[in-house]
């Protein structure tokens, strides 16, 4: 019993460690990372400040672009 549970942790651990090698696991990461902040105008979501500043000057560029400390966590 206590060998076969040992080898399914074993298997799980492998899983994991597999799921990180093929960027299954940062892949996630960055998509629950993502769109944390959101454009003042149009409140599209961005992964970061610097496609939102990307986004002001493309959408909006009459729009003063907030300062990154606006957006801080
Ligand atoms: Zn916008």
């Amino acid at each position: 019993m206590a060998r076969g549970a040992q080898k399914e942790q074993a298997r799980q651990k492998a899983q994991k460690e597999a799921a990180k090698r093929a960027g299954g696991v940062s892949q996630l990461g960055a998509r629950a990372a993502g769109l944390q902040i959101k454009c003042p105008k149009c409140f599209s979501g961005m992964a970061n400040y610097k496609l939102l500043v990307q986004h002001m000057e493309a959408k909006h560029p009459k729009d003063p672009i907030p300062d990154e400390s606006t957006f801080a966590k």
